[in-house]
């Protein structure tokens, strides 16, 4: 990566504010009900700490406050779990920025500091410059490490940059080498399974992917509008109405581009989406019946492929999985994936993390992003704000 990271620069008697994602789940009763987010964070805190950094200075947004103080909205949860998971003292403030937020984390004996909710201003999302300028206003570095909101041009991810040398954590790091090797410089044969529900939302992705894939797997909800273009009956199932015509232009050009497109073959279906016990496997799907899964010949196919693949890349999973008579194929697939050796496994966020993860296969996977819409972006060839805006190697601010 071009960009300058932790490892590029000095932090000894530094103060640093770090932008993270701690935007985790919470309960009713305010309880978080996966850290996973935090835990993320952790060695970028660890590094600057033994770096000398005088002031770990952490901010985040959580939930969509629109500008407003919620108060179950708070991030103080966040820092109790983090004070646990770290094993050291955080202070947790209820203001981000300002002459009093300066005055207490200069005056405070705890190194790691916890800014309020950055979404209680509406600044943020904004990118106002002055906002920009207040959070940089608290420290003498800018550390990006939240790949998850990297996709944004917010204050706290773009406009800050602005205004103190700007590098990048190790989250981000790790995500950028990941998925920068899997798209740009890829061991052949590269397959990209697509899911997922609309194609409106992938069209970028797989006209991005044309460039770069020798074999493309589609399943999923987005596979109807393909099957609709070449004329297939596809029943109740899922269709974009106003895609068609762009799923058949794309399949156009995946055979002019000599791109291997693997569309669903068997269905498993129903008569509607609660009626599993009407679940059947058929090749040619009646009127009133939808396919929420894809059928064994399917699954199949995708692995006779994915098992000559040396890159994967999963974006969308093919059924709806999060219901368990519809998660087969789903299931298959990721448990194929885990079983392959020496290929290089992506897994882009969001549903498919999900499906990776209800499955308990995280940790046999390559690389599982933790931004779904991020890595949505990176993956169609979109520069990300949050990360053009750190400075490149060949600079040296700091
Ligand atoms: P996306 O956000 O586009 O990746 O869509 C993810 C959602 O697609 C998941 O919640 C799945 O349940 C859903 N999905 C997957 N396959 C199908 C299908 N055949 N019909 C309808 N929805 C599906």
């Amino acid at each position: 990566m071009d960009k300058q990271t932790i490892q590029d620069v000095t932090f000894k008697g530094k103060k640093v504010v770090v932008r993270v994602d701690f935007n985790v789940p919470l309960d009713k009763s305010l309880n978080i009900t996966d850290d996973r987010r935090i835990k993320e964070a952790l060695p970028t805190i660890q590094y600057l700490l033994k770096q000398g950094a005088s002031k770990v200075i952490l901010m985040s947004h959580l939930g969509r406050p629109d500008g407003q103080v919620v108060e179950n909205l708070r991030l103080t949860p966040i820092a109790k779990q983090l004070e646990k998971l770290l094993g050291e003292k955080v202070l947790k403030l209820d203001e981000c920025v300002g002459a009093a937020v300066k005055q207490k984390i200069d005056q405070s004996k705890e190194k790691v500091v916890l800014l309020e909710n950055l979404r209680f201003h509406k600044e943020e999302e904004k990118n106002n410059p002055e906002f920009a300028k207040q959070l940089a206003a608290l420290a003498d570095i800018y550390v990006n490490d939240a790949f998850g909101t990297a996709h944004r041009a917010h204050a706290s991810t773009e406009g800050i940059a602005k205004f103190l040398p700007a590098v990048a954590g190790f989250l981000i790091e790790r995500e950028l080498k990941y998925l920068g090797e899997a798209v740009n410089s890829p061991k052949r044969p590269m397959v990209v399974i697509l899911g997922g529900a609309k194609v409106s939302d992938k069209i970028m992705l797989i006209e991005n992917l044309l460039k770069k894939a020798d074999s493309i797997l589609i399943g999923g909800g987005m596979a109807f509008t393909f099957l609709k273009a070449m004329g297939k009956n596809i029943g109740n199932s899922k269709l974009d109405p106003e895609k068609v015509d762009v799923a058949r232009s794309l399949l156009e050009k995946a055979k002019k581009a000599n791109v291997h497109i693997e569309l669903t073959s068997d269905f498993c279906i129903v008569k509607n989406f609660d009626a599993t016990d009407t679940l059947k496997t058929v090749k040619d799907i009646p009127d009133g019946w939808e396919s929420l899964d894809i059928g064994p010949e399917t699954r199949k196919r995708f692995k006779d492929i994915l098992s000559k693949a040396k890159t994967v890349i999963w974006n969308g999973p093919v059924g709806v999985f999060e219901i368990d008579a519809y998660a087969a194929g789903t299931k298959d697939v990721a448990q194929h994936l885990a079983g392959l050796k020496g290929v290089m496994t992506i897994i882009g966020g969001g549903d498919s993390a999900a499906a990776v993860s209800k499955f308990g296969l995280d940790d046999k996977m390559t690389h599982i992003s933790t931004g779904g819409g991020a890595s949505l972006e990176y993956l169609e060839g979109k520069e990300l704000p949050g990360i053009a805006a750190l400075q490149s190697k060949r600079s040296a601010r700091v």
